[in-house]
C-alpha cells in the first residue's frame, strides 16, 4: 500500500485484453484488494466472468453499462441509446474512481467507446487525471489509428501518453479466421 497506482492499457488487435484484465483480478484478489469492473459497450450478451464475478465478492464488483455491440452483430439500437449508455457507464466509472473504494478500477472496452466517440476523449483524460494517486487503472478495447491526424490517432496517442504500462495483444491467429465460431469459456 501505499506505492503510485498504474494507468494499464490493454490495446490492439488479437484476442487477450479483456482476458489479461480479468487474470489481473484473480491476482488483485488474492490480496484482499478491491476491484471494480465496468464494462463498456458490452451488454447484451452473456459472458462467463458475469457468474464468476460473483464468486469473487466481496473484492470484485462487475458492473456492465454498455448496450452491446455498436453498429454490428445484433445491433438494433440506435447510437444516441449507444451514446447514452456510455456516458452513464462513464459517469458510474468517474463515481468508482474518485469512491477510494477500490484499489483497482478496469474500464473494460472504453477505448472503443472513446474510439466510436460515444464518450468524449478529454472527459476520460479528465477521469484519468482526476484518479487517486494509489489506484490502479486498466483501459481495455483496441486503440486503433486509422490515419495520422484523425480523431482515432490523436485518442490513441493521449492514452498512451498518460499510460504507465501499454501492452497491445498482436494477432498471429486467430480461429475466426478459419470459421470456427466464438467458443463457450474462452471467448465469452
Ligand atoms: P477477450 O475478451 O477474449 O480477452 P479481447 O478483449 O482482446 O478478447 P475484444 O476486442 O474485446 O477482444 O473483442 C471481443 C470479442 O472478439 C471476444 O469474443 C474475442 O474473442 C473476439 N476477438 C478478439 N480479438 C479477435 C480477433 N483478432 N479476431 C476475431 N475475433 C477476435
Ligand atoms: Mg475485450
Amino acid at each position: 500500500m501505499g506505492e503510485k497506482g498504474l494507468v494499464i492499457v490493454y490495446t490492439g488487435g488479437g484476442k487477450g485484453k479483456t482476458s489479461a484484465a480479468l487474470g489481473l483480478v484473480l491476482r488483485a484478489v488474492g490480496y484482499n484488494h478491491k476491484v471494480c469492473m465496468i464494462q463498456f459497450v458490452k451488454g447484451s450478451w452473456h459472458y462467463g466472468e458475469l457468474d464468476s464475478a460473483k464468486r469473487l465478492e466481496p473484492e470484485f464488483e462487475l458492473v456492465t453499462a454498455g448496450k452491446g455491440f455498436v453498429g454490428i452483430i445484433d445491433d438494433k439500437s440506435p447510437r444516441e441509446d449507444h451514446v447514452k449508455a456510455a456516458n452513464d457507464a462513464l459517469t458510474i466509472s468517474k463515481e468508482k474512481i474518485l469512491s477510494g473504494k477500490y484499489d483497482v478500477v478496469i474500464l473494460d472496452e472504453i477505448n472503443y467507446a472513446i474510439q466510436l466517440e460515444l464518450v468524449s476523449l478529454n472527459d476520460v483524460l479528465e477521469i484519468i487525471k482526476s484518479k487517486p494517486d494509489e489506484l490502479d487503472l486498466v483501459l481495455t478495447g483496441n486503440l486503433c489509428p486509422l490515419g495520422k491526424g484523425d480523431v482515432q490517432s490523436t485518442a490513441a496517442e493521449k492514452i498512451i501518453e498518460v499510460a504507465d504500462l501499454v501492452t497491445e495483444m498482436k494477432e498471429v491467429k486467430h480461429p475466426f479466421k478459419s470459421g470456427i465460431k466464438a467458443k463457450k469459456g474462452i471467448d465469452f
